[in-house]
């Protein structure tokens, strides 16, 4: 890839080549609004309804229970505000976690300024919620529970099926925020009483722009944009007919090989992190040490400046990340490395390495070797 080694698959992905086949009749050839009762927009409808099926068999979920969005960011908007606002006259107590991601914090503290209350769970040094906590803050106003299936940053993953029981027990809905898991773990939404789940093509190989929401049947859920009827009148606008289909190639070439792709990215993983250990002195893993995203390492380097670390690394073609990639613009320390109480030293001084399909151990020594020469020059005490 242009001699660029790219360790960045956590903030997006390149499009397959049979993905991109996919879709590119949908620009020239087959571009009839799916709305319309021709032959061209019917085949785009059925081309759309396809997609829809390949997601849902994925999941374990029902076809019509998939809506297409433009982004994971509105998948997550578009499930805590629907379940929010057609519960408001139930309740007005939702309850999510210190690290989410910011497309569900916003969407939170924007509910916070309409009256709705929330309860911002904490999480271990690991980055894990306790359930405990998470079943004492339950009360009778609460109508939504939304935990993040892994974490953006630090890889963790979270207790799903037992965050889907107690919410089951309690009669509350539970979305979860998949961004980050699709395409990187097996999820069951029946099994894991999931009522609602986001997910974005650009993190599985799929184009940017388009996302999709799973919603239970019988889930109230209210639109919050308004237009015409697309998406069973829940998300207006003309759909992405040519997105839609690549992420339903997308979503289908992933899951194809997720067993294999998993060993492959795990093995990549322990490298990386053994390596690092060996080599550099004073140096932290962030995340839980197992119960992590197969292809995510977050590496503190205790006194090195993560931003100048990702430039040094830039140089030498490395593409890296110190977080969030949706965050880079930022100057306040990363939530999610505060949230699991990094001392000083380590909370500025991170690395998150997400490595992907191209990868391979020859690149990971490329980068173990400059990392260990850059942290060498760059620690500051
Ligand atoms: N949720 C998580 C956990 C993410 O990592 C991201 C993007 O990095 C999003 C939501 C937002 O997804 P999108 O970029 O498709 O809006």
């Amino acid at each position: 890839m242009n001699g660029i080694r790219y360790f960045d698959h956590a903030a997006t992905t390149s499009v397959k080549e049979d993905v991109l086949k996919a879709m590119i009749p949908y620009f020239c050839i087959e571009y009839g609004n799916p709305s319309s009762i021709y032959s061209i927009g019917r085949r785009n409808k059925k081309a759309i309804e396809e997609a829809r099926k390949k997601v849902a068999k994925v999941i374990n979920a029902k076809p019509q229970e998939i809506y297409f969005t433009g982004c994971g960011s509105e998948s997550d908007n578009l499930a805590i505000k629907g379940i929010a606002y057609s519960l408001k006259d139930k309740g007005n107590h939702i309850i999510t976690s210190k690290i989410e991601h910011h497309a569900v914090l916003n969407t939170c503290k924007t509910l916070e300024k309409e009256g709705f209350y929330i309860t911002y769970l904490n999480v271990d040094e690991n980055g894990l919620i306790d359930l405990e906590e998470l079943q004492n803050v339950i009360n009778e106003k609460t109508i939504l529970i939304s935990i993040m299936t892994a974490n953006n940053e630090i890889g963790t993953i979270e207790p799903i099926r037992e965050i889907g029981q107690i919410a089951k027990k309690n009669d509350i809905y539970f979305h979860t925020d998949s961004v980050q898991a699709i395409g990187n773990m097996k999820i069951d939404v029946q099994s894991m009483n999931i009522d609602s789940l986001s997910m974005s093509a650009h993190k599985f190989y799929g184009p940017k722009g388009v996302g999709a929401l799973y919603v239970r049947e019988g889930v109230p859920f209210t639109k919050i944009q308004d237009g015409g009827h697309q998406e069973k009148d829940k998300r207006a606008g003309t759909e992405n007919v040519a997105g839609i289909v690549g992420l339903g190639k997308a979503i289908e070439l992933a899951y194809n090989n997720i067993d294999e792709y998993n060993k492959k990215l795990t093995e990549l993983r322990e490298y990386y992190i053994s390596q690092v250990e060996k080599k550099i002195p004073d140096v932290k893993l962030n995340g839980h040490r197992n119960n992590r995203l197969p292809g995510n390492v977050n590496i503190s380097f205790k006194n090195v400046d993560g931003g100048e670390l990702l430039l040094k690394l830039d140089e030498k073609g490395i593409c890296a990340s110190t977080g969030s990639a949706c965050n880079s613009g930022s100057t306040q320390p990363s939530h999610v490395l505060t949230a699991i109480g990094l001392k000083p030293e380590y909370l500025e001084s991170s690395l998150r390495i997400t490595f992907g399909e191209e990868n391979t151990k020859e690149d990971i020594d490329y980068l173990v070797d400059n990392l260990e020469e850059i942290v060498n020059k760059c620690r500051h005490v």
